[in-house]
């Protein structure tokens, strides 16, 4: 299209291991997808995952420094599996759903946990808590068609906060994106947040935050 009456926006995109980016189309994120977070959160562990999403610009590829987000007293790290879409469709059967991923990355959902908190019980949507300016810091996408099972670790300062291993999940990779169809038509370029285990906590400003998955690769950023 030649008529645009300002200049398109950049098109978010994610390096690939090896070479190549990733475009992002959509971040769909899931909820409480390991059962001792949601015991955390002060919830039953086993009902069907539940959804919410980021906007596509909120990636911030391989960390680096990040500003610390405004509007928020109590801004939590949540270390999940990344899984990113090569295929799409509606109504995906579990057994087919791997067929569709590209490959897997290390991210964090940052959280404003307070905002959070404050929509939950007014019964408010999560937008402001969960999709704002650099709020799914992201490593380079690994490509792969087999979600990895082993650990997945997150340090504050070097001091560790989340370690546990991927196999805790409630909902697999192949269940959440079968899940995840029912609702929205995936596409190439659509990434999933899957989820984060128990340890969740507040980050300040200066904080380094360093996070792995055994197979995946790593991730870390700065709050300044
Ligand atoms: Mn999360």
């Amino acid at each position: 299209m030649t008529d645009h009456v300002i200049a398109p926006p950049a098109l978010s995109a994610v390096p690939v291991a090896g070479g190549g980016s990733f475009p992002v189309r959509r971040i769909y994120c899931v909820g409480r997808n390991y059962a001792a977070h949601a015991r955390e959160m002060g919830m039953d562990a086993r009902e069907p995952p539940f959804f919410f999403a980021k906007p596509a610009d909120a990636v911030r590829p391989l960390g680096g420094e990040i500003s610390f987000p405004r509007a928020t007293q109590n801004l939590h790290h949540e270390v999940e599996l990344v899984v990113a879409l090569k295929g799409g469709g509606a109504d995906v059967p579990v057994s087919a759903a791997l067929d569709l991923v590209f490959g897997y990355a290390v991210g964090v959902d940052l959280t404003r946990r307070d905002l959070q908190t404050l929509a939950r019980e007014a019964g408010k949507p999560w937008d402001a808590a969960k999709g704002f300016d650099d709020s799914a810091p992201i490593s380079a996408i690994v490509p792969g068609r087999e979600p990895p099972a082993g650990a997945i670790k997150l340090a504050v300062n070097g001091k560790a906060r989340q370690n546990t291993v991927i196999a805790d999940m409630i909902w697999s990779v192949p269940e959440i994106i079968a899940e995840a169809s029912k609702l929205w038509r995936l596409a190439p370029g659509d990434l999933i947040y899957t989820g984060t285990p128990e340890g969740v906590g507040p980050l300040v400003r200066g904080d380094a935050v360093s996070c792995e998955i055994d197979g995946v690769g790593a991730l870390a950023f700065t709050l300044v």
